[in-house]
């Protein structure tokens, strides 16, 4: 069973710095009539401040700033962003809509803190279309597709040799959500970079002792395999590696049995 616990507030340095405006180049906004430009630069202000929320929110969720169950109070958050409560709502129910946002009546927004059950299937998931988005990579290769993949896989191995954390979980789930993007099935890497985020609340969730976000080396083997064009080694790879991500989290029991335990043995 899952119980909707009540975290602590949304940790406010999360969100610090964040700009009330995007202040990019508008372009040929310029060249319109007035009346058009201001209702076309407004849309543009609105959509840039939506995609920009979103984006500090996710970033936030793949750096594991943000855990699972924190609320996200409209308000609180309208003041961060200086933005209208409004946008925030925007924002709230796409990352509702991609299951990284719960949302409940009378209570609010939450960072989705994902069941087990919900947890294996997000793997079960992977497990089918990874060895499909490495297929279709693959068959529609070049020498530039490979050069991005060292290019972040190179980013990883110097996050780890910092030993900056956060870098390293982000880029590690970043590094999925790319190969999916290079495959170029715009469907694929949207549901790509869903399950990545998912994979990543369930770390922060179930995360064993001794668990480990993906292996630079892992990583770089499946590149090896990719750039040889070895369909089988590549997908061979990815089953593996996607075996010890799932492998390495505390998936055999819930928590709430984990806390019983201690509770009454401690
Ligand atoms: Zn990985």
């Amino acid at each position: 069973m899952e119980l909707k616990l009540v975290a602590p507030d949304a940790p406010d340095q999360a969100f610090e710095g964040a700009p009330d405006r995007i202040t990019s180049d508008p372009g040929p906004i310029h060249s319109m009539p007035a009346a058009a430009r201001k209702t076309a630069t407004t849309r543009q202000d609105r959509d840039s401040s939506v995609d920009e929320i979103y984006e500090r929110i996710y970033v936030a969720i793949l750096e594991h700033r943000l855990q699972p169950g924190t609320k996200l109070g409209e308000e609180r958050m309208a003041d961060i962003f200086g933005v209208s409560r409004a946008r925030i709502r925007e924002v709230l129910a796409r990352l509702a809509h991609e299951q990284i946002v719960e949302l409940f009546p009378q209570r609010g927004a939450y960072v989705a803190k994902p069941t087990i059950e919900q947890a294996r299937d997000v793997f079960e998931a992977r497990r089918l279309i990874e060895p499909a988005v490495l297929r279709r990579l693959i068959e529609t290769l070049t020498p530039e597709k490979v050069a991005r993949m060292r290019q972040h896989s190179e980013l990883e191995a110097d996050a780890h040799r910092r030993n900056d954390r956060r870098a390293v979980i982000r880029l590690s789930g970043e590094f999925h959500t790319l190969v999916a993007e290079l495959a170029g099935n715009s469907a694929l890497a949207r549901s790509m970079r869903e399950l990545c985020m998912l994979t990543c609340l369930t770390i922060f969730l179930y995360d064993a002792p001794t668990a480990q976000s993906c292996r630079n080396d892992e990583h770089e083997r499946i590149i090896d395999a990719v750039a040889k064009r070895d369909r089988a080694r590549a997908e061979k790879l990815m089953l593996g590696h996607l075996d010890h991500i799932e492998g390495s989290l505390n998936l055999g029991q819930s928590a709430n049995e984990a806390d019983l335990e201690a509770i009454f043995k401690g």
